[in-house]
């Protein structure tokens, strides 16, 4: 390729100050050092974890920065050290990588990998500290070492998951956080038995790929609950039979859950980020075999607070990163599945806009509209 080895000049969303609209602005990115990969992003996509770091209000000011983390694209170039990819080869980022050597990447219980896990504060590539990121010479902040919301963007190999070529990009992106997300959190951690009763607390994107994989799984009840009423006529369409809204009830709503299901539900998963979701989600669930898991990205200072006795009562909780998937070892056989039909994506993107729009995108998730806005990078 003509640009390997070289700077490149394009288009990126900058985040300069918290909570301020993004400014498209020309970066200069810099070649992939050892173990990266330069991405060609050609589509990205808003999830509620980039509204949180944009915002600020609870979590770390990182400034300026490139946010984004869902997409899909193409690989431009790659640094030394990398074998495993190609200019060309399709790839999902994943904010969360897999090394495949730590302890972690080795066990089948955890993708928490050593190397590269979740690391919301850090702006900086892991192997020499520094942004590939520049305007001018001043350095702009990475964010969850993905940051797509940038025409080309640098990525540990770690963190690149190989995908098939055929696979639109313009749908799977959104399995690269979001919607895997969810569906694992439910098939991989809940897993709910067969006719069980299944309640998901937040039915934004997340919580309907939970609620997905709540319906996959054969569930024959699943209560939505969310504070927008909004939210149910949507969820209908990924299998929702009960609707709860904790504004409606004067009791909290983990009462009205327990009443309603003469016990409490089988299983709970939360995708909401609100810490007293959280704990309504663990405390609805049925004692002796209820398992509650949760998603949602709590507040910096958020403190978790239920009595002993509703775990000594034999309830579990879980939380889940990804939904458990490794990202380059599962995530390509989730896309498989979305080319065999068995998972429907488009359902999930209810709207598209130029990247010059990208501001749109911010504002329907903070109106609470639609459930995924894919950015369209090449118009
Ligand atoms: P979203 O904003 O589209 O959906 C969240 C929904 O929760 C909204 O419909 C909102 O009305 C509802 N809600 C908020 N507070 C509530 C409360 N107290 N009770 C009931 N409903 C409430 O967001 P999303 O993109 O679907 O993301 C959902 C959550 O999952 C976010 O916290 C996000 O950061 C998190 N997330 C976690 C992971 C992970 O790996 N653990 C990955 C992706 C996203
Ligand atoms: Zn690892």
């Amino acid at each position: 390729m003509a640009t390997a080895g070289k700077v490149i000049k394009c288009k990126a969303a900058v985040a300069w100050e918290a909570g301020k609209p993004l400014s498209i602005e020309e970066v200069e990115v810099a070649p992939p050092q050892a173990m990266e990969v330069r991405v060609k992003i050609l589509y990205t996509a808003l999830c509620h974890t980039d509204v949180y770091f944009w915002e600020a209000k609870g979590q770390t000011p990182v400034f300026p920065r490139i946010l984004g983390h869902e997409a899909g694209g193409i690989v431009e170039s790659v640094g030394e050290g990398v074998t495993e990819l190609v200019p060309g080869d399709h790839v999902l980022p994943v904010f969360t990588g897999e090394c495949k050597d730590c302890a972690h990447c080795k066990s089948e219980e955890s993708n928490l990998c050593d190397l590269l896990r979740i690391n919301v504060d850090r702006g900086v590539m892991i192997g020499d500290g520094q942004s590939r990121f520049t305007i001018n010479g001043k350095e702009i902040f990475h964010f969850v070492g993905t940051s797509t919301f940038s025409e080309y963007t640098v990525i540990h190999v770690g963190c690149l998951a190989k995908i098939n070529p055929e696979a639109p990009l313009d749908k799977v992106c959104v399995l690269s956080c979001g919607i895997s997300t969810g569906l694992g959190a439910t098939l991989n951690v809940a897993k709910p038995k067969k006719g069980s009763t299944v309640a998901i607390f937040g039915l934004g994107a997340v919580g309907l790929a939970a609620m997905e994989g709540a319906k996959m799984a054969g569930a024959s009840r699943i209560i939505g609950v969310d504070l927008n009423p909004e939210k149910y006529e949507q969820a209908k369409k990924f299998g929702c039979t009960d609707f709860v809204n904790p504004k409606d009830h004067t009791k909290p709503v983990q009462e009205v859950l327990v009443e309603m299901t003469n016990g409490g539900v089988d299983r709970a998963v939360e995708c909401t980020g609100n810490v007293n979701a959280m704990i309504s989600a663990f405390e609805c669930v049925h004692d002796g075999w209820g398992v509650a898991v949760l998603v949602g990205v709590p507040h910096k200072e958020a403190v978790f607070k239920t009595h002993p006795m509703n775990f000594l009562n034999e309830r579990t909780l879980k939380g889940t990163f990804f939904g458990n998937y490794k990202p380059r070892t599962d995530l390509p056989e989730v896309v498989e599945m979305f080319m065999r039909k068995e998972l429907d994506l488009e359902k999930f993107i209810t709207h598209s806009v130029p990247f010059s729009q990208i501001n749109t995108a911010f504002d329907l998730m903070l109106k609470g509209e639609g459930l995924r806005c894919v950015m369209r990078m090449n118009e």
